[in-house]
């Protein structure tokens, strides 16, 4: 925990020295044609910082030099017990300068201090910390095969891997892709989302000063359609990770089928079921039901958003939701006390704003919030807004929002809730509410996602697997099994004489 206050978070924003350089090569340099792009603070709208813009021509030296560092065996080839080494003192760094990362991060994205300091910057560390610890105590494996033969199954890496990353939680998510993939050897180029880069620019350098050999991480600002789409493309990127939208994941698949068939790994978006049954413990389900949507502005992949309610407990149990949804009003992010900031840019700010008006015209009753705020001149603040009243079919409850929009469905039956729940073409996370074990275990077996609670809500470490079923995406990240993601599997058969 950080004693700062508002005023000290607001002087140190003022004099912070912001790197908008893209990385290439062990180097911060300008996009080879000196293009550039602000980046925004979304509490004010003012500019940041100018942010080097990439191109094709910077994505091609990037990904040379991924290349020749990944064949001269420098980083691939370092004994598992040497990386360790390095991952570990690069975690040591970003905990050295947790406050920086995590004003950048404020800054950058709007989130609040108090998440960006006691969340996303020791999760970034943890992971990064974790993957390197794992990787010199993860075993390669001998087949049961006949007794005058050896057949090994190895791993190994796949090369040069592309990083593409949204702006919801830019730190974290960088760190889940880039940390599995460098401890098992692989170089990476990451482009971070075109509105959120700082953190990935500073952390590049944090790993250089780590020991991390030139050209194992590159980041490269700059936009989705071009440079994004560049990298998704190159005939000598062998591996593609991304997290970000449905329909851009599509896209990504489509690339790599268009050239060299890299292996694509995709997390993507959610409308996840928050389901709650009579018996549950509800004081503690209203108060999580509240976190689950307003938490990070409802820009989280996994938020609770569609909350079905069983119908004999639902006037109550929405007065206490309702209750507790009071507690996530927005405010100034550098407020220690802040537990919403601002959506990350107008644009999205204006999507959130169409959809209340889309949940209205469909009738859904609007039971609280539902308007802009001003906390801050200049930011793009929305309320923590719940829908009573919906059914299923609404646009409300089946298209992600990625905003502070709850849609509440009530439900009657065990059966019904389970179909409710599926009845979506995602399948990321969800969680169920019961006191019976029977009921508890059923759901969370049948709801069709890759995250499931019970009686909690974002639960989960980096002990464990994480990412979607359906069109929420395929792969996981964190855990051991984020390295299958990155390496190939090999068989060596020897037979004896
Ligand atoms: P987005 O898909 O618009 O952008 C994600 C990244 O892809 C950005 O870096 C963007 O510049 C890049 N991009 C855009 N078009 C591209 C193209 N044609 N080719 C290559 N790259 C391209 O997503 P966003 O708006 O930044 O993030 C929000 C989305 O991310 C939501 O759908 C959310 O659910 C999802 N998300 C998923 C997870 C998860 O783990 N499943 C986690 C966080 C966010």
């Amino acid at each position: 925990m950080s004693d700062l206050t508002l005023q000290d978070w607001v002087a140190r924003a003022q004099s912070l020295t912001i790197e908008g350089r893209a990385f290439i090569d062990g180097a911060y340099v300008d996009a080879a044609d000196g293009n550039t792009r602000p980046t925004q603070n979304p509490a004010t709208g003012e500019v940041l910082a100018q942010v080097a813009s990439c191109g094709p021509v910077d994505s091609d030296r990037a990904v040379a030099s991924a290349k020749a560092v990944f064949e001269a065996g420098t980083w691939s080839n370092l004994a598992p017990a040497e990386r360790k080494k390095v991952m570990v003192r690069w975690a040591e760094l970003i905990e050295a300068n947790a406050e920086e990362l995590a004003l950048l991060e404020s800054l950058d994205v709007g989130k609040p201090i108090s998440d960006t300091l006691n969340v996303d910057v020791p999760a970034a560390a943890r992971t990064i910390r974790w993957s390197g610890e794992a990787i010199d105590k993860f075993y390669d494996q001998v087949a049961p095969t006949p007794h005058d033969t050896l057949a090994l199954v190895t791993r190994l890496p796949l090369g040069v891997v592309a990083a593409i990353v949204p702006w919801n939680f830019p730190f974290s998510t960088t760190a889940w892709k880039i940390a599995p993939a460098i401890a098992t050897g692989n170089s990476v180029v990451l482009k971070p989302a075109s509105n959120t880069p700082l953190t990935a620019l500073r952390v590049a350098g944090l790993a250089k000063e780590a020991g991390l050999p030139d050209g194992v991480l590159q980041v490269l600002p700059g936009p989705g359609g071009s440079l994004g789409s560049h990298l998704a493309k190159h005939m000598d990127v062998e591996g593609l990770t991304f997290t970000g939208s449905t329909p851009v994941g599509k896209m990504l698949m489509g690339y790599a089928g268009e050239s060299n068939l890299k292996r694509t790994f995709l997390e993507l978006g959610g409308k996840s079921p928050n389901i709650v049954f009579a018996d549950a413990n509800l004081e503690k389900a209203a108060a999580m039901a509240a976190t689950a949507v307003f938490y990070n502005g409802g820009q989280t992949c996994t938020a609770g958003t569609r909350l079905l309610v069983q119908r004999s407990i639902h006037d109550e149990f929405m007065a206490k939701v309702i209750e507790h949804a009071q507690g996530w009003m927005p405010g100034n992010p550098l407020d220690p006390a802040t537990s919403m900031g601002p959506m990350v840019d107008e644009a999205q700010y204006n999507t959130v704003a169409e959809y209340v008006r889309i949940g209205c015209d469909e009738g859904a009753t609007l039971a609280f919030g539902g308007k802009r705020v001003e906390v801050t001149a200049g930011g793009y603040y929305h309320e923590p807004t719940i829908f009573t009243g919906a059914n299923n079919q609404m646009r409300i409850a089946q298209e992600e929002i990625f905003g502070p929009v709850m849609t509440v469905i009530p439900f009657d039956t065990e059966a019904e809730a389970i179909a409710i729940a599926n009845d979506s073409i995602f399948g990321l996370a969800g969680a169920v509410w019961s006191r019976d074990i029977n009921v508890a275990h059923r759901v969370a077996k049948a709801v069709r996602v890759g995250t499931m609670g019970i009686n909690n809500y974002f639960g989960g470490d980096m002990t464990v697997p994480f990412g979607g079923f359906k069109q929420s995406g395929n792969g996981r990240d964190k855990s051991m099994h984020a390295f299958d993601d990155y390496t190939e599997l090999k068989t060596t058969w020897v037979e004896f004489d």
